[in-house]
């Protein structure tokens, strides 16, 4: 059947409801629309035939009976304060929960309560985590042109994740400030030997307001991912990277960053998008030396776990639809941006198909993620523990890019899954999340699985703001919107039973 009609007959009679399809599948099919008083022809084709003719020939996956259990799951995921609260529980209540923490644990054995008192399946699914310790953290500028005579000035900064330490008493060393790799090779040789380097890149805000705050923070983002690697190359004793955010409230935005075998590792932090500019500006007037003190520590690896929670599929339990979140976060802030809020509006999925008595075909897997800010550990061990399972994973599902309103899905996969996913996007179109794009990848933590050729999904979230709270001392629980919550809770509730309860499986 056609992708309007459980959207429209919503109180409408039928022949209300006969013209409101017909006006829109004609517009659909780009076709004026005359409401004719002319009679009918004899035998004519069925409405759904018509409609099937007019949009294409595609048969829904759906039945008319499925969109309206879609259009209940929306309703009651707008209303229903489930996500919030457990949002609140995880943050305010349980806080930050770095991989390998007392509070990553707390949170574990708090979502496998939540899930299991809903009457699903709950398996703790082992993985070995980092458990990196952050330290003190401070700089101050101690030499630079125009100082006034025993003065410093502070630097504000934070330590990258996985970063080594200084000594505990610091190390005080000159500044090289580069824009970027080509302005670092065009160095000459020796002009960062025992300096510290800081790699100035500017987030691309212009890009972020267009609404590709992804984007800008994938430019950003290697630097803070190769800076102490390009930067020990170079012989630099500890490197800085300008952190990749979009606020300018002087927070410094954390994040994982890598060292290389054969490479020595060197501090590593993040400054501020201010005290970048500062650096640089100083720095363009003469020699400028910093006293650093970073003193994390890396404790041996911790046992940790993903939180799987099934609600069994009636016809095809083995088949799977994942629905997920990371349930780590960074330490700076509470993690309700990230990814808090994907964990939550995931636990929502569940917890509305009970409310509302849904079971369907397929079985709709709910799981919490560890580690994905430092690795991610967890979807490894996923996808060791499950390999002989894909060709049953039907979809999967992740949010990971914050709780701002969604304008629609993602999907990596086959091109048909679009045209497939039409009628979905029109039951999510009346809360604006109707938009289907396709994307090479959908989230850290089911790429795997999306390689693996499982179709994956995620909202298309605003993400012009996201950037700006993205793991820093901001990514609190009040960031959150509670509609935009709901919203997100909307797109992963109704995708994930969309999925499981389709009548074949999701092309792939
Ligand atoms: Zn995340």
């Amino acid at each position: 059947m056609s992708r309007s009609i459980a959207v429209l007959t919503s109180g409408m009679d039928f022949n209300q409801t006969s013209l409101a399809v017909l006006a829109a599948a004609a517009l659909l099919a780009g076709a004026p629309f005359v409401a004719s008083q002319t009679p009918a022809p004899s035998n004519p084709p069925s409405i759904m035939e018509r409609l099937d003719a007019m949009t294409g020939g595609g048969k829904s996956a759906w039945t008319r009976q499925q969109l309206s259990t879609m259009e209940h799951l929306r309703e009651a995921a707008m209303k229903d304060p489930y996500a919030l609260d457990e949002l609140r529980h995880l943050t305010c209540n349980i806080g930050p929960r770095l991989s390998g923490s007392a509070q990553a644990q707390a949170a574990v054995d708090y979502v496998a309560g939540e899930m299991r008192s809903l009457g699903a399946e709950v398996t703790l699914e082992k993985a070995m985590v980092p458990h990196w310790v952050r330290g003190v953290e401070r700089a101050e500028i101690v030499n630079w042109p125009g100082q006034t005579p025993g003065t410093t000035q502070k630097v504000v900064l934070t330590a990258l994740g996985g970063s080594v330490a200084t000594p505990a008493d610091g190390i005080t060393a000159d500044v090289v400030v580069v824009d970027n790799w080509q302005q670092l090779r065009a160095l000459p040789p020796g002009a960062v030997t025992g300096k510290i380097l800081l790699f100035n890149h500017r987030f691309d805000k212009e890009l972020a307001a267009q609404g590709d705050g992804l984007n800008a923070y994938v430019g950003g983002v290697v630097y803070r991912g190769a800076g102490p690697i390009a930067a020990a190359s170079a012989g630099a004793v500890a490197v800085l990277v300008r952190s990749v955010g979009g606020a300018d409230f002087r927070l410094p935005h954390t994040g994982m960053t890598e060292y290389a075998p054969g490479v020595p590792k060197i501090p590593a932090a993040a400054v501020t998008a201010e005290d970048a500019e500062l650096l640089k500006d100083l720095t363009s007037q003469g020699p400028v030396k910093l006293h650093l003190t970073l003193t994390p520590q890396a404790m041996p690896d911790a046992q940790s776990y993903n939180v799987v929670a099934d609600w069994k599929g009636t016809e095809h339990p083995e088949q799977v639809v994942v629905v997920s979140g990371h349930l780590d976060s960074w330490d700076l802030g509470t993690g309700a941006i990230d990814d808090g809020a994907g964990v939550v509006v995931s636990m929502q999925a569940i917890h509305l198909l009970k409310e509302l008595g849904i079971h369907p075909r397929r079985t709709v897997r709910f799981v919490a993620w560890m580690s994905e800010e430092e690795g991610s550990e967890g979807a490894a061990a996923y996808m060791i523990d499950h390999k002989e399972e894909f060709a049953d994973h039907s979809g999967a599902i992740e949010s990971d890019l914050g709780a701002d309103h969604p304008v629609g899905i993602y999907y990596a996969g086959k091109s048909e899954l679009g045209q497939w996913l039409r009628p979905v996007a029109e039951v999510l179109d009346s809360i604006g999340a109707g938009t289907l794009v396709s994307a090479p990848e959908t989230g850290e933590d089911i790429a795997g699985l999306t390689e693996k050729g499982v179709p994956s999904f995620a909202p298309v979230q605003d993400s012009r703001f996201y950037f700006n709270y993205h793991h820093t001392a901001a990514d609190t629980f009040d960031k959150v919107d509670p509609k935009h919550l709901n919203e997100n809770a909307a797109v992963m509730t109704v995708l994930a039973y969309a999925l499981a309860d389709s009548a074949e499986p999701s092309p792939r």
